[in-house]
């Protein structure tokens, strides 16, 4: 970019300037903003479907907030939580100081529903502000954002200075809303390095607002901070921001971490070496109770399952008449006549079996 010399809007253009950065497979260009950049577009506003709640928690839930005292949380020092409970919500008390929960948690799904103070005061980032920290470090952004401006990726279901939500799906102050958020947390390598960032996603009143977002670190008002290594659970923290927001029904379940990934290994079933003629044998057309199967078809030294709906299976002899299917867990046992003949075999296949008969050869060539 050629320097622009007039003092002023050099500073203009390192401000609000927009910087491609790259370009994706699609030709989109991404874009980096500045954090709370009045520029950055705002997301479209969108009026959520009418909702069902609350929300109550499923069996296996840990209930953080049920409505009747605030047991579960603390304060920063690990005292009593200062916040109001009452009439089945809780109440942030301006200057009472965040709140945290008594236990840690990492990976969860987390339900929270919040209300904005009634009549609204304020604008801006001073209207119904508050905020969810997931393990105390990443915040939910809890904010009025109906129809009260602000810079973007801090409103409503912002990642707070990083990720504007997709849409504003913000309902009026003193109504009821809800996040359900699914948060998996950084992982980090021993020598304390990051191993794979935090990742968001967020419904807004049932409506997606960040969709799988990975986070650059902890979130922070007016600095970009980088990720430090920390325990695998933390307490999950609300905040105080000076605004009486309202609190109830939080619940969230704990997420195991997967050890499962890709698409299915290469079997590891014994398998045996069958002649070309013992092979052969099986070829044909098949038919189940409710008419045509498929066909088995011998490609090579390779016996496939050409089934009627269009999946090409290749059989894997186990023995001279059980075949197991190469990505599946199933098999094929065929039964076979006295005379050498193929009489169908039986799918064993989710825990069901399924009789199939082979068409005679007479019939199949008409
Ligand atoms: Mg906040």
């Amino acid at each position: 970019m050629k320097s622009v010399t007039v003092p002023g809007i050099r500073a203009m253009c390192f401000c609000y300037c927009l910087v491609a950065v790259s370009v994706t497979a699609t030709a989109q260009p991404t874009v980096r903003w500045l954090a709370h950049d009045m520029q950055r577009p705002r997301p479209p506003v969108i009026a959520p479907a009418k909702q069902v709640l609350p929300v109550l928690p499923p069996s296996d839930a840990i209930v953080l907030f049920d409505g009747t005292g605030l047991s579960k949380w603390r304060d920063a020092e690990g005292g009593p939580a200062k916040w109001k409970s009452q009439d089945g919500y809780m109440e942030s008390v301006p200057n009472s100081g965040y709140i945290y929960t008594a236990d840690k948690f990492g990976d969860v799904q987390l339900h929270v529903e919040w209300a904005a103070p009634l009549p609204a005061k304020g604008r801006s980032q001073g209207r119904g502000n508050s905020g969810v920290f997931l393990m105390g470090l990443y915040e939910v952004q809890v904010l009025d954002s109906y129809e009260n401006d602000t810079y973007p990726d801090g409103q409503a279901a912002a990642i707070y200075g990083q990720y504007p939500p997709l849409v504003n799906a913000c309902l009026p102050p003193g109504q009821w809303q809800s996040y359900d958020i699914v948060f998996h947390r950084p992982r980090f390598h021993e020598d304390g390095t990051l191993a794979k960032p935090a990742r968001l996603t967020v419904h807004h009143n049932g409506i997606l607002v960040q969709d799988g977002r990975e986070l650059w670190g902890p979130t922070a008002w007016l600095q970009s901070l980088p990720y430090k290594s920390h325990p695998d659970k933390l307490h999950l923290s609300l905040q105080d921001h000076g605004n009486p927001v309202r609190y109830r029904n939080l619940w969230l379940r704990e997420l195991q971490e997967s050890t499962e990934e890709g698409p299915p290994a290469e079997p590891r079933r014994k398998t045996v070496e069958l002649a070309a003629d013992q092979l052969q044998r099986f070829v044909g057309a098949y038919q189940g109770p409710l008419g045509e199967f498929g066909t088995i078809e011998l490609k090579g030294d390779q016996l496939q399952l050409h089934a009627k709906m269009g999946q090409v299976i290749d059989l894997l002899p186990m023995s001279a008449t059980e075949f197991a299917m190469r990505w599946t867990a199933g098999k094929l046992v065929f039964e076979v006549k006295e005379s050498g003949q193929v009489a169908g075999f039986t799918m064993h296949l989710g825990g069901e079996e399924y009789p199939i008969r082979r068409v005679p050869a007479a019939q199949s060539a008409e």
